[in-house]
């Protein structure tokens, strides 16, 4: 690759003194010089118009990346599950997480965790079989970074960057499983991913209003927990679609 690529990143967040940072929105995105002006425009737009709140705070970053260090990996396969409540998207989220391997210990602090959770900006580490959270973030967690489409896929915003998301983790050898849903109240979708299993898009996994979400990503037993790190936050990943 002998073009230069930017990482542009943005988060937006509300601040008060009595109730401290809410998150209110980030954006994590890849592209060529041309490409930064439409893409702090989208950003911009993105954490300024949200509905968990006004921003009062929006900072965007753009960064030169190192074309060596890019890694191009295919998107998860995308398939979905349509229930009719949340106890029983929840239970297909479990099904699936059970199939994998993931205890049921791990599986309820997940749930809790995100289901509790208002203010999580990244992503909690938590053991496959312990549910012990790995990682010392609290409300910060952990924020997967560096990773686009390499070519924009004919998807909506928010799932193009779930899928590049998931996309991303699930390729470290120490991700067993992913589980997400949004902390837009208005949106209820969520999904569980893994390399083998894929993206599997589960509705719905909250009640409509509700501005609980994150993301948990179930990790290994032989985890090297600041390689790990370092991968997700720092590592720049395209995203390739394989006829591409
Ligand atoms: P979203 O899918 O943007 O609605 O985000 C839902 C939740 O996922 C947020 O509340 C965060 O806890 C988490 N999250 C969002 N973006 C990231 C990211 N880049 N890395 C890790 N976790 C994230």
């Amino acid at each position: 690759m002998s073009e230069t690529f930017y990482s542009i990143r943005m988060r937006a967040a509300e601040r008060s003194i009595e109730r401290g940072e809410k998150h209110i929105s980030g954006g994590e995105r890849i592209g060529r010089q041309a490409q930064i002006e439409p893409i702090v425009t989208e950003l911009l737009r993105k954490g300024s118009s949200h509905s968990r709140g006004d921003a009062d705070f929006l900072q965007i970053v753009i960064e030169k990346i190192i074309d060596e260090e890019i890694q191009i990996i295919p998107p998860l396969a995308v398939t979905g599950i349509e229930t009719s409540s949340i106890l029983k998207g929840r239970q297909e989220a479990r099904n699936i997480l059970e199939a994998i391997g993931i205890s049921e210990q791990a599986m309820d602090a997940a749930f809790d965790l995100i289901s509790s959770s208002n203010n999580l900006r990244g992503a909690a580490l938590i053991h496959y079989r312990s549910g012990i959270r790995l990682d010392d973030r609290g409300e910060r967690g952990v924020r997967v970074s560096r990773m686009d489409w390499q070519k924009e896929p004919e998807l909506g915003a928010r799932v193009r960057e779930a899928i590049a998301l998931a996309s991303k983790v699930a390729h470290s050898p120490y991700t067993v499983a992913e589980l997400c849903w949004s902390d837009d109240p208005e949106y209820v979708i969520g999904y569980v991913s893994n390399l083998a299993t894929g993206y599997v898009r589960i509705t719905p996994l909250k009640e409509e209003g509700c501005e609980s979400g994150g993301r948990v990503f179930f990790v290994a037993d032989e985890v090297d927990l600041d390689a790990y790190i370092h991968y997700l936050e720092k590592t720049p990943v395209l995203i390739r679609r394989k006829d591409e």
